[in-house]
């Protein structure tokens, strides 16, 4: 197997299905016939389309949106809907540490405007511990030979690789 970085894509199903994480990391497609299709389609339901958003893209990140606050940068995320929101918060918690880490002090800010609600997400130490325990956990599983049992989750019935998982 290639050396595979963790990235916010990844965080993001970690949070949904670590058995996901496990077939995303490893490339392995699912079922091109299944209607349902795969990440982009999912993004495509989950998030805003591209055009609509202002996208700013560093090094291997994709951020939504991104502006300057009183004294550091804000960056914001877009979803369709807070169904998942663990899922969200994690993702932009990781893209804050990834910041930090070249010495970029960020704070972020999830939005669900059709729910006309938003999170703020401070990196705090506690936050900070969680992302770094979140990015560890992600390489430890995407390096095992087999993926984590197939477990049955509402989001299976959405999920392209329901037949792989369940045929
Ligand atoms: S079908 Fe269910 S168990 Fe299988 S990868 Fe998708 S969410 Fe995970």
């Amino acid at each position: 197997m290639k050396e595979v970085n963790v990235n916010g894509t990844l965080v993001w199903y970690y949070y949904i299905c670590k058995r996901q994480a496990w077939l995303m990391a490893r490339n392995i497609n699912p079922n091109q016939d299944n209607p349902l299709l795969d990440l982009g389609r999912f993004i495509q339901e989950h998030t805003y389309e591209r055009d609509k958003r202002k996208e700013v893209v560093v090094g291997n990140i994709i951020i939504d949106v991104i502006k300057k606050g009183k004294k550091e940068i804000v960056v914001g995320e877009v979803k369709k809907s807070s169904k998942f929101k663990e899922s969200a918060k994690m993702q932009l918690a990781f893209y804050l540490w990834e910041f930090k880490k070249i010495g970029i002090d960020s704070t972020g800010v999830l939005m669900f405007p059709k729910e006309k609600e938003r999170v703020e997400v401070v990196l705090d130490d506690e936050l900070e511990k969680k992302v770094e325990k979140t990015a560890k956990e992600i390489l430890r599983i995407i390096y095992k030979e087999k993926p984590q049992p197939a477990e049955k989750i509402g989001y299976c019935k959405n999920c392209a690789y329901s037949e792989f998982c369940w045929a």
